[in-house]
């Protein structure tokens, strides 16, 4: 039931799971695509990442990290605002967001499911460590009765770059599982700044070696931008992700466009500027924006376009529209996790 489910999710033509990683509509299961009203109850959320976690425990497959990340990153922070602590029901793909009123079974789901997360970092192998998620932070792991201490410093998802000690109390052999993520098309890692030899292992890399106090490994993922080829109701839609991140048209941001059917926009992909965090609302919650020009939907492609465009990372609190039009779909791909 659980592979099949899977497999449901990520079906190429009718996947269940949006791009924000979440799943369902108004409590039930959908796989039209539509993300217009009450998309993914949080209890059923929370639900899916401890069964994903579950899943990696079982055979230690970090691929399944890949939508944990997805989830995390955009619907599981969407969730909540982040400027007053309400939390949501629902997170709308396409479409204005809401909040229910009153106490509610998502709240408390909201919280122990957070209040998890750390528990999704590192795993313990067979062999060594796996590290699913990248997040500054630091632990103690115990590997056959020895400790091993373990810090990661990063400002993933702003950059790629990774940097991990590894501390065993005493020089000790074992494999150090890294996941790649599937957007990453290439990666380099290093240990004390030194290429090394990895084995490919299903949704990772494996590194080998004899650890030793103050060993440092450093991962670069690329973070490029991509758009997104939408299915079902968004299909000739397109969406914005870097990296981990789904980025968003949002109200607070794009006073200008609020007449226009926003997924009706097209948007000049050539124009799209760097992330950045100039804004401070942006900055405090370790988002990204990036600018953009485009077309409102009625105007003349042939002619300049005519509306200035802002996106933000999905949680912005006052999220419009998650995909658009563009001029022709070119350099435009499939979600990497449906297969
Ligand atoms: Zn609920």
């Amino acid at each position: 039931m659980s592979r099949y489910t899977l497999e449901k999710m990520l079906d190429r033509t009718r996947p269940g799971m949006f791009i924000s990683g979440a799943t369902g509509r108004q409590e039930g299961w959908v796989d039209d695509q539509n993300g217009q009203t009450k998309i993914g109850e949080y209890c059923a959320i929370a639900y899916q990442i401890w069964w994903l976690g579950r899943l990696i425990e079982i055979d230690g497959t970090l691929q399944y990290g890949d939508i944990i990340e997805r989830t995390l990153l955009n619907h599981v922070y969407a969730a909540q605002n982040p400027e007053d602590g309400r939390e949501r029901y629902f997170v709308n793909i396409n479409g204005k967001r809401s909040y229910e009123k009153g106490a509610h079974c998502c709240q408390g789901n909201f919280h122990r499911s957070l209040a998890r997360m750390p528990e999704y970092i590192f795993y313990t192998l067979d062999n060594g460590i796996a590290v699913n998620l990248y997040a500054s932070c630091e632990t103690e792991i115990s590997i056959e009765g020895m400790k091993v201490r373990l810090e990661q410093r990063t400002d993933y998802p702003v950059s790629g770059d990774i940097e991990m000690t590894i501390e065993p109390s005493q020089e000790k052999d074992f494999a150090l599982r890294l996941r790649i993520p599937k957007w990453a098309g290439t990666f380099n890692v290093t240990v004390n700044k030194q290429p090394v030899v990895t084995k490919q292992v299903k949704g990772g890399v494996e590194i080998r070696r004899k650890w030793k106090k103050g060993d440092a490994v450093r991962l670069e993922l690329p973070m490029e931008s991509r758009w997104i080829q939408g299915r079902g109701f968004n299909e000739g839609y397109y969406a914005l992700m870097r990296g981990p991140q789904v980025f968003c048209l949002s109200e607070r941001y794009n006073p200008n466009l609020k007449d226009y059917s926003w997924r009706d926009i097209t948007v000049d992909p050539e124009s799209l500027g760097p992330p950045s965090q100039e804004d401070q609302r942006v900055k405090q919650r370790n988002g990204l924006m990036c600018t953009a020009t485009g077309w409102s939907p009625t105007s003349d492609r042939s002619q300049p376009a005519d509306v200035n465009l802002v996106f933000t990372d999905f949680p912005e609190e006052s999220a419009m529209e998650t995909y658009y039009k563009l001029p022709d779909a070119t350099d435009t791909m499939e979600d990497e996790l449906y297969r």
